[in-house]
């Protein structure tokens, strides 16, 4: 066991190696934890190493709240508060597989498609949450922020930097493309964020348009094409056409009603037999 739990050298030099090596949890822990050890007759080793992996523990967690924080999240939201009984239209055994994250390995796309309030951001933040719990970067912006961003870099000279910065982040989420109509040079701009991310990460992009309508957006047809063969050449597609979850839910039509329960229990038998459920739909 440590000798010298109390006295003043040993303490002030240890804190002092152990801020300089960046142990936080070993500085705040040994004390304890050398009680404790002490206490059930734990030998060294073990006792080394219980210290370390609290250390671990902690490291990891601190690094994933920077990397949600880095990734700039209006809200942190989850899968665990999402229903997916409220929106049928959604295959639910494709948005589980894709939490997994092995669609951001294999750099491929995610849209989300449908009106408004259907729970498309929320779903796009959950798979960004669930991205920076399995290691990796994540930015979040809506297309219309993103294209301010971009005209902004490009008007002092820092596009190149920007779009570099875009280019480095595992998963982009690109929310709401289709409220506003972007100018011509912004449209270039953000299909320029696209044609540089494709193939190199994924992207994630929410928008109330069905493809068909997205030139109302980027005026140019030519340009739409560009961009939607980038972005759907692996792509998993959420379909997300339903009733406004904020209006059902001020009419409190949302309170799981015996109807909820057997949409429920009809959608768990759907998952549990059909083996087609699972799979990834693609464009
Ligand atoms: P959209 O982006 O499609 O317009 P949002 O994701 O912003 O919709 O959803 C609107 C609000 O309703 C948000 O507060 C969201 O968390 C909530 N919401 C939407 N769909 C669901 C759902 N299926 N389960 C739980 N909350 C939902
Ligand atoms: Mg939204």
């Amino acid at each position: 066991m440590p000798r010298g739990t109390t006295g003043g050298t040993p303490q002030v030099l240890l804190a002092h190696h152990l801020k300089q090596l960046k142990l936080p949890t070993v500085l705040r822990e040994y004390d304890k934890v050398a009680r404790e050890c002490a206490r059930d007759g734990v030998d060294h080793p073990r006792y080394l190493l219980r210290l370390i992996e609290l250390e671990l523990i902690d490291r990891e967690r601190r690094t994933v709240e920077r990397r949600i924080k880095a990734a700039r999240f209006p809200a942190v939201k989850s899968f665990d508060t999402f229903d997916f009984t409220a929106i049928p239209t959604l295959n639910k055994m494709l948005v589980l597989e894709l939490a997994r994250c092995e669609f951001i390995l294999r750099r491929e796309n995610v849209i989300a498609l449908g009106n408004s309030g259907t729970g498309k951001t929320h779903a796009a933040l959950a798979l960004g949450l669930a991205a920076c719990q399995k290691g990796f970067t994540v930015a979040f912006t809506t297309a219309a922020a993103l294209v301010h961003q971009l005209m902004e870099a490009r008007d002092e000279r820092r596009l190149l930097k920007l779009q570099r910065d875009l280019q480095a982040v595992k998963l982009l989420i690109v929310d709401e493309l289709g409220y506003v109509p972007l100018s011509p040079t912004g449209a270039e701009l953000l299909f320029e964020v696209f044609s540089q991310r494709y193939e190199r990460g994924s992207t994630i992009v929410t928008s109330n348009l069905p493809f068909e309508d997205w030139t109302s957006v980027l005026h140019s047809e030519r340009l739409t094409g560009a961009l939607l063969d980038r972005l759907t050449h692996h792509v998993h597609i959420l379909t997300m056409n339903g009733d406004s979850y904020r209006l059902k839910q001020s009419s409190g039509s949302c309170r799981s009603s015996a109807s909820d329960k057997r949409a429920e229990q009809k959608q768990a038998t759907a998952d549990a037999v059909d083996p087609n459920t699972g799979e990834i739909s693609a464009t």
